[in-house]
């Protein structure tokens, strides 16, 4: 009796891919877990209250999950939005318009009565070299389309105020790096040295860039513009580490991440609350196999990714020297899933292939290599030869909502983000459960700014 009992146990037990994919594609878990967020947590800007409740929120979802968990400490900038408003002003043939703008994370106040100026126009970093901005109030102006402009747009927007700063103009605008905005700006980060001096930032929506660039066209436009957001002292802050530990090279690490801060103006439900709700998933799912997986996987919801990348490099500083045999991060909102990218150098295709074909049910079969890896990811690349793995995901309404004050739980689609669940869920078990490592590209070269 016991002998054939036995074969229908074994038979009968689930395999790590049924699972994965099952348990993230039937049971909600990543959408229950970003609903859970954006409702109870909501935003969550690096150094507020929203932020210190969110690192206890995810270290209860992670013992929830039942994988161990400890906080890292992290010390982050902290930013205050204030007052802000600002308008175009009324010109012959031309009524006064009301900027639908959004001040950068970063950006200092304007003085108390706020700033009024001519306004400049410059294309990008280049032109401004030798555009005349002094005294002046300079308009960058891009035209971000789809998705892949964004390098260039958020290129503009966090260092052309800082070189506009240099070359003597008073203030900064910026059309949202956005393929979309429905009036309503999208911020972000802009980036001053320490020391140097900084200059109010601001992004504006979309149609109003539309207008300010064809009443430049037209003859001179003044603006004012009217900011109270400050920074404040550094607070100290945490990333979420949590851990599965390898049955058979425990110290080689799989690592899965997404950042836990958002922007202040929205609960970050794409940017990245789907990244938090696809790794707590992930650790759920994969708590449940037995054995565990022969690499350790280390779940990171780091800290500051939107506004100085403080937890990523305190990552790195912490965790630089232990061998990763791969990291993925999830930090591209809820699309589908599409394909398999690696950053990896040659033999890449034909490791991750046989690794792959579990997901050919969602149709995602393709693998191509690139350069890129999560923003999160990038002092660790920089520290140590790093393979990278991504789901890449439909992001062609991704950035018609992100950073803005529209990045709302109504903008996921729980099918799709289920998909891409079920993806990074399995990508991370295929890698710590494989018998080899992924061929990892050379250390990469530090940022130029
Ligand atoms: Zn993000």
């Amino acid at each position: 009796m016991f002998v054939p009992l036995l074969a229908t146990l074994l038979a009968a037990a689930p395999s790590a891919s049924e699972v994965i994919l099952g348990g993230a594609l039937s049971e909600g878990g990543a959408m229950a877990r970003v609903t859970d967020l954006s409702d109870r947590v909501g935003a969550r800007l690096s150094g507020s209250a929203g932020a210190a409740e969110a690192v206890r929120w995810a270290a209860d979802q992670f013992r929830a999950a039942g994988v161990n968990v400890r906080t890292e400490p992290v010390k982050v900038p902290v930013w205050v939005r204030g007052e802000e408003r600002g308008e175009v002003l009324a010109a012959s043939g031309r009524r006064a318009w009301p900027l639908a703008l959004t001040a950068l994370g970063g950006s200092p106040p304007t003085p108390a009565g706020g700033i009024e100026a001519e306004v400049v126009e410059v294309t990008g970093l280049q032109a401004l070299e030798t555009a005349p901005v002094q005294g002046r109030i300079v308009y960058f102006h891009h035209e971000m389309a789809v998705a892949s402009d964004y390098d260039r747009a958020s290129a503009i927007r966090t260092f052309g105020p800082a070189k506009a700063a240099r070359r003597g103009a008073l203030a900064t605008l910026v059309r949202s790096a956005a393929t979309d905005s429905e009036r309503s700006p999208h911020t972000g980060w802009v980036r001053f040295q320490p020391g140097e001096s900084a200059i109010p930032a601001v992004a504006i929506a979309t149609e109003d860039a539309a207008a300010l660039h064809r009443w430049l066209g037209q003859g001179p436009v003044r603006v004012r513009l009217v900011l109270g957001c400050r920074l404040e002292p550094d607070a100290l802050s945490s990333n979420v580490v949590a851990e599965i530990k390898g049955r058979e090279r425990p110290a080689e690490i799989v690592l899965l991440g997404a950042h836990l801060d958002s922007w202040d103006l929205a609960v970050g439900a794409q940017d990245d609350g789907a990244g938090v709700g696809i790794v707590l998933d992930a650790a759920r799912l994969l708590a449940r196999i037995r054995p565990g997986p022969r690499r350790t996987v280390r779940f990171v919801l780091f800290m500051n990714e939107e506004n100085g990348g403080e937890g990523a490099k305190a990552y790195a500083a912490a965790h630089g020297n232990e061998p990763h045999a791969a990291a993925l991060e999830a930090d591209a909102g809820a699309g589908r899933p599409l394909s398999i990218e690696a950053r990896a150098a040659d033999g890449a295709e034909a490791f991750l292939a046989p690794l792959l074909r579990p997901l050919g049910v969602l149709g995602v079969i393709r693998i191509h290599r690139s350069e890129h890896h999560g923003a999160d990811l990038g002092p660790l690349a920089r520290t140590r030869r790093l393979a990278a793995v991504s789901v890449q995901q439909d992001v062609s309404h991704y950035f018609d909502f992100h950073h803005s004050a529209a990045d709302a739980l109504d903008k996921i689609d729980p099918t799709s983000l289920a998909q891409a669940s079920a993806a990074w869920a399995w990508m991370t078990w295929a890698l710590a459960d494989a018998p080899g490592t992924l061929p990892p590209p050379p250390i990469e070269p530090p940022p130029q700014d």
